[in-house]
């Protein structure tokens, strides 16, 4: 029988609820028995594959790029989770929300910057940088989400639980193993 395919990503995140599901210890020789995880952090790909299963996406939707990535494993993927309080809510990252964008940058690129002797002055960059949303938006105002799991970070547990109710074709009732932060 063909393994299912698992890919995982983290756009505004701070890679806590990656290492929580690097926590779920022997519990992923279970999940990888039955899976293969085809793209993320801990695999190779340089592009979300088609036909994914299960998408796992940390982080709050924050710039261009994340939303191009939200966009395209949506598309790519039948089911997919929310992972984490920052892809579930906002979190953290949605504490800018309430600062225009561009003064934003200022204060971290700018005001905030040590001006060095012979260095160019500090200035907000514009390459290689993702244009920032004028808001960070939880997972699901971007896209489609199928099963939000919170926690900051989740609970192995849970994360555990999710997975292997979805290899095996079931929709995961978390119940009493939900919380927030
Ligand atoms: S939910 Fe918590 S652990 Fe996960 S990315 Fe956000 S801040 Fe980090």
């Amino acid at each position: 029988m063909d393994k299912a395919k698992i890919g995982t990503c983290w756009l505004d995140g701070c890679s806590g609820c990656h290492m929580s599901l690097l926590d779920l210890d022997e519990g992923i020789v279970a999940v990888l028995e039955k899976a293969d995880i085809v793209f993320g952090p801990l695999v190779d790909a340089q592009e979300w594959p088609e036909g994914v299963d299960v998408a796992v996406i940390e982080g709050a939707v924050s710039s261009q790029d994340d939303l191009k990535l939200a966009k395209i494993a949506r598309v790519r993927s039948k089911v997919v989770v929310a992972l984490g309080d920052c892809a579930v809510t906002g979190n953290v990252p949605s504490m800018r929300n309430g600062i225009p964008t561009r003064k934003l940058l200022e204060r971290v690129y700018v005001e905030g910057a040590t001006e060095r002797p012979g260095t160019e002055r500090p200035g907000v960059p514009t390459d290689g940088v993702p244009a920032l949303l004028k808001q960070a938006q939880p997972l699901h105002s971007a896209i489609k989400v199928d099963v939000h799991v919170p926690g900051c970070p989740p609970k192995p547990s849970a994360i555990l639980f999710v997975l292997s109710e979805l290899l095996e074709g079931r929709e995961p009732d978390l119940g009493s193993k939900l919380r927030f932060g």
